[in-house]
């Protein structure tokens, strides 16, 4: 099991060393990759304690949530302050919030959403850093963008079309969950069509460098570092077992 009976120290300590492990076998620096602790209904005292360890970016899925942890740890932001990333969908009421709380919005799955957030972070004078979901594997479950087929890239490099010109937002790059599968070789082929879809956005959307890539949870985020993943979203790994 992930996590479980041990201290959050050396939870930390195996998923570096796995971390660096997958960057050996495909030839990349652990520098490219950016752990996310994944902090969603975790204590206070747990995400001070990954915070003492060393872990500077953390990640939510809910805007509630965010707003409550990062006003109990304030005094945190003062001196060495985290880097807080939205990962959850965002509910159209919440983004304002989101667009004043978070650092980096990986859940941009709508454009109705993005202008929303554009509109908010421009009301507090700033620009936002996002990703776009995508939903690649075609799960109807799931939130973001359809991407599953050539043909919704297509549409998709239409839809997005005024992203670039929204003054108030930038677009780092793109953000999937892939399916919960036993053997993480079965998410693969959705982190390898990230890639893809990421290097054809380069090309026909070259308003951005696209140069971010968020995939990759406890399960499977050795898979997605070989695939060219720089920003893992690791919660059970880290923290053990969610306790709801
Ligand atoms: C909870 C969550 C994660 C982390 O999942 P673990 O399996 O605990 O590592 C990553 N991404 C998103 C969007 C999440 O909601």
């Amino acid at each position: 099991m992930p996590g479980g009976a041990m201290g959050l120290g050396e939870n930390l300590c195996q998923v570096e060393e796995r971390v660096s492990q997958a960057c050996a076998r495909c030839g990349r620096s652990p520098d490219e990759v950016t752990l996310i602790a994944v902090s969603k209904t975790r204590s206070v005292a747990q995400v001070r304690e990954a915070h003492r360890l060393g872990l500077r970016d953390l990640g939510e899925n809910r805007v509630e949530e965010l707003e409550e942890k990062r006003a109990a740890l304030d005094d945190l932001l003062a001196d060495d302050p985290p880097r807080w990333h939205l990962i959850g969908h965002v509910q159209s009421r919440k983004a304002r919030q989101a667009a004043v709380l978070a650092d980096l919005v990986h859940s941009v799955d709508s454009m109705r959403l993005a202008r929303r957030l554009d509109r908010c972070a421009g009301e507090v004078d700033r620009v936002l850093p996002v990703l776009l979901e995508l939903n690649v594997s075609g799960e109807e479950s799931k939130y973001g963008f359809a991407a599953e087929t050539d043909e919704q890239v297509d549409a998709l490099v239409e839809e997005i079309r005024d992203l670039g010109s929204m003054a108030h937002l930038n677009v780092l790059g793109l953000m999937t969950m892939a399916p919960i599968v036993e053997d993480p070789e079965m998410a693969r082929p959705v982190f390898v069509r990230l890639r893809a879809i990421r290097d054809e956005l380069r090309a026909r959307c070259p308003w951005t460098l696209w140069s971010e890539l968020s995939m990759g949870m406890t399960d499977d985020f050795s898979v997605a570092i070989e695939e060219g993943a720089t920003m893992i979203r690791v919660g059970r790994a880290i923290f053990g077992p969610a306790t709801y």
